[in-house]
Parts: C-alpha cells; structure tokens; sequence
C-alpha cells in the first residue's frame, strides 16, 4: 500500500489535469492515476477522448486550433511542472465507505484524504456478434483518428455508423484516405452541429444512408469487413450493402462502474453532483464526461476540473 495521499485524482483528460494543475498549485501534490490502456478490457488510450480526436478547433487559446493529442501533452506537462504525479493503473474498486478512501487496482491499493472522479466517457459499440467478431480483425474501429491511415483502409470504401459531431468528424477525416465514405444513420436528419452537416454535405466523397441501422456487419467467415447487412428504420426491409471497413460513433458511455454502489448516479451511469463537484460522499467530487452528458466538450470538462480542485482544497481546510 502506497503513503497515504491528499488527493487522488482518477483520469486523463481535461478534466483530471486541470484538477491536477489547481491542486498542485494549491500544494496538495495530487496523484492522477490514469487509466491502463489494454485494447481487449478498456481499450480508451490514457488522456480521454482528445487522444482520438483530429483537429480541436474551439478551444480557447489556439486561434489556429491544435491535435487533441498535442493539446492533452500540453495539459499534462502544465500539471506536472507544479509537481502532479502521474501512475498509471486501472482502478476496478474503492472502499469509500470510511476515511480515509480506498482505491484498487487488482491487489494494489491507495490511501486518499480526498478523491476527484474524472474518468471520462468511453465508445459505445453496437453490441453484435459480427461487430465483436470483426472487431479483432481491425477492420471495425470505433476511433478513425487512431486507424483511419492504416494501410486496409487506404482507397476504399468505409462505412461511418452515427448522425452526430462525432460521425460527421470521422467521415470527413476518413475522405482523406478512402475512395468514399458512407454514413450510415438509423433517422432521417442527422444530430450533428450545423457547421459539421454543411461539412459532409459539401464533401463530394461523403454519402448518406438516412433510416439505415445495421443488423450484421459481414463477413466473419471472410475475417473481414466486406459490407454491411442494413434495415431501413421505415420499411424494416434489409438490404446489403458493400463496404470495406466499418467506424461506429455512436456515443459514449461513463467510465463509472467502477464507483457503482458508494456514489449516486444517474439511470445512464453519468455521477450526481451537486454544490459544484460534491458527489453523494462526503470527500469525494467529480468532473468532467463521467458528470455531464449535455455539454461534454473539452473546455466544460477542464471547467469542472478547476471547480473540482478547489472544492476539494476548501473541503480539506475544513477536515484540519
Ligand atoms: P451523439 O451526439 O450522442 O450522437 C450519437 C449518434 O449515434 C446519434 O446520431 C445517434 O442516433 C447514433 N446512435 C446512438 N446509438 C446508436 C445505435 N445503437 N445504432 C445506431 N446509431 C446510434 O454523440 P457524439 O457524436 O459522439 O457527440 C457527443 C458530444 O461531443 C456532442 O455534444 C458533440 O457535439 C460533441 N462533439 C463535438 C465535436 C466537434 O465540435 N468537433 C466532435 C465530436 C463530438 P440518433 O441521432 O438517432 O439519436
């Protein structure tokens, strides 16, 4: 068992770093344990959503905008300049039914004063045999970012599953290496932002299948991706469809579980908050995608970051 920590922060991304960087600031010498990538249980790279996502064009400060890579290194080196330790380790349980908290990773364990939940959201899958099949082949992915380029994507056709930011930004990232790419979206309007629509409208390699929701990704047998079998969402009739590759981006789901029980959250497993970043026990905040399902961008997670650290510095005060 390590000493025991002021404050153990749980997450990589904006929200965890701006944490880090307030409470190391404010001298508590925060301890971020950031998730352990493994591509079979918990395949999110550590440093949250910005890692799979190409250009970030609406943060502050970065009039010409910035990888989402390049911008999560930026905010963990302004932590780590004010003394934020980093561990990496996948945290499966906590005791927080006494203090101070626990916190497990198989065998290991942590102590902590205080505790910032910041643990972020992962990619929803459609939950198909097929796709779970063809997952191991490489050709379904659920991040164009990370295998767009890769070489049995590059000239053909793909086929992107989602009608919201996140399928636009991905087709229109994938156009730069495929023959074409085809959305496939289960409504007839997409979700997405209105300047991310015009984007896919304009781009002469995107098409869209409106009412189209994919029933099996074929062909396991083949070990690869070589269409689609669609229903239409009006008609219930199926169709196949031919395609090389398949990208889901269909949203995401808190990474909580690992809090189910000692922490309130909501039916989709978002943590309740309340009084800023209090959670349902006493010590214990939150922030960022695993908090909030409405706003989820970068700069309201590192917002809830900031709000988080100095919750947890005044509740601290409180406990001397
Ligand atoms: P989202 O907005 O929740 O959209 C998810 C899409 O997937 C929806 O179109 C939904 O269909 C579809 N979907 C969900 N489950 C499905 C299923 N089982 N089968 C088929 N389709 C399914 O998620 P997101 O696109 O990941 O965006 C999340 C947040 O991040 C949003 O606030 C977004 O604005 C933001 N974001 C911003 C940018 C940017 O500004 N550059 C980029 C990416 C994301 P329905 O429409 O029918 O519900």
């Amino acid at each position: 068992m390590s000493d025991l920590e002021n404050v153990i922060i749980v997450g990589s991304g904006p929200a965890a770093y701006t944490a880090a960087l307030y409470a190391s600031r404010a001298n508590l010498k925060p301890l971020v344990i950031e998730g352990e990538f493994d591509p079979e249980h918990h395949p999110d790279l550590p440093g949250g959503q910005l890692m799979v996502t190409t250009d970030v064009e609406n943060y502050p400060g970065f009039p010409g905008g910035i990888t989402g890579p390049d911008l999560m290194e930026q905010f963990r080196k302004q932590a780590e300049r004010f003394g934020t330790r980093i561990h990496t380790a996948w945290i499966d349980r906590v005791d927080f039914s006494e203090r101070p908290f626990s916190l497990f990773s198989g065998e290991k364990q942590w102590k902590a004063r205080a505790v910032i939940l910041a643990t972020g959201a992962g990619a929803n899958w459609l939950g198909i045999d097929s796709e779970t099949e063809l997952r191991k082949t490489g050709t379904v992915s659920a991040c164009a970012t990370c295998d767009g380029a890769l070489p049995h994507f590059r000239g053909k056709h793909l086929a992107v599953v989602g009608g919201g930011d996140s399928a636009v930004e991905e087709a229109t990232f994938l156009t730069k290496f495929a023959s074409k790419v085809s959305l496939i979206h289960r409504r007839e309007k997409l979700r997405a932002s209105k300047i991310m629509q015009d984007r896919a409208f304009k781009n002469d390699k995107i098409d869209i299948q409106w009412n189209s929701q994919v029933v099996e990704v074929l062909d396991v047998a083949q070990k690869k991706v070589t269409g689609l079998r669609l229903a239409d969402t009006v008609s219930n009739e199926e169709r196949t469809f031919d395609c090389d590759g398949l990208f889901l981006a269909i949203g995401h789901t808190p990474n909580t579980s690992f809090v189910k029980g000692p922490i309130k959250r909501d039916d989709a497993g978002y943590v309740l908050v309340e009084r800023g970043t209090s959670t349902s026990v006493e010590g214990v905040f939150a922030a960022g995608d695993c908090v909030d399902h409405t706003y989820r961008q970068a700069i309201t997670a590192a917002g809830m970051g900031c709000m988080a650290a100095i919750d947890t510095e005044r509740w601290l005060e409180t406990q001397e």
